[in-house]
């Protein structure tokens, strides 16, 4: 049986104030939660004052990208061993921001996909289509070929305990979310497209929707069969925002 995550994706904000007087909000907020995994992305900058700040709770850290190399000359990046190192245990890849600002391909996805799974973390496998290929009918399209870079080419079984996240890049930030009704279709593409392989490993798929998703609209999302819990960037930074996503979940 799987359980729903709600995550936080804080994205390029914070400061090491800010950090604290969060995380002391969701302690305080979600302290009875059950039922429900719940994860938090800071800045790559503030993953170990973020891991003090949430030890003894049961918030997971995670963190917003890895690299694919291990060590060696690669300036500016992070690897998988230091976010493990560092106690971080789900990790963002194809965020749709880090495909158009830093033009990361398919290939290049799976890539850290199976640099994380190789290290034992979670990939939190991002996917979801443009406003534009929305409009042209190619929803399924896109949603098929970002999972197939992975799929084929690491089998189904690379997906046992790990995250999905539909996250239509014209959801995003803009306040414009898709609708219950409109995700759980495409979840049920994704579980279904994965299924085609394994079923097994299909059905236990955690399957978040990201997309504007805030505290008004989380219940009625969260009503749907494979909608299972969110990836939160806006609102993941309201701790009583994010603690009313969490407990819908
Ligand atoms: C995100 O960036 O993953 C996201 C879903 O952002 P927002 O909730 O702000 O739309």
């Amino acid at each position: 049986m799987r359980h729903p995550l709600v995550m936080g994706n804080w994205k390029l904000n914070g400061n090491k104030h800010m950090v604290n007087e969060l995380i002391e909000g969701l302690r305080k907020e979600l302290s009875t939660v059950d039922g429900c995994g719940v994860a938090i992305a800071p800045p790559v900058m503030y993953l170990d004052l973020a891991k003090h700040a949430i030890s003894g709770s049961h918030i997971a850290l995670g963190a917003q990208n890895v690299d694919v190399n291990l060590s060696g000359a690669f300036t500016g990046e992070v690897s998988a061993d230091m976010l493990k190192d560092i106690g971080a245990k789900y990790i963002i890849i194809g965020h749709s921001e880090r495909r158009t600002y830093h033009h990361e391909s398919d290939e290049f996805i799976a890539k850290k996909f199976a640099v994380l799974k190789a290290a034992g973390l979670i990939p939190v496998l991002c996917i979801g289509e443009t406003e534009a290929e929305n409009e042209a009918g190619k929803t399924e399209e896109v949603c098929a070929r970002q999972l197939d870079a992975v799929l084929e080419t690491q089998g189904a079984a690379a997906f046992e305990g790990v995250v999905v996240a539909y996250e239509p890049v014209w959801a995003i930030g803009t306040g414009k979310s898709a609708t219950p009704a409109q995700a759980q279709a495409v979840h049920k593409f994704i579980r279904d497209h994965i299924a085609k392989k394994d079923a097994a490993i299909a059905n236990q798929v955690i399957i978040q929707y990201g997309g504007s998703v805030n505290d008004k609209n989380a219940a009625e999302l969260f009503t749907q069969p494979d909608i299972d819990g969110a990836l939160v960037g806006g609102a993941s930074l309201k701790a009583d925002a994010f603690a009313v996503i969490v407990k819908a979940a």
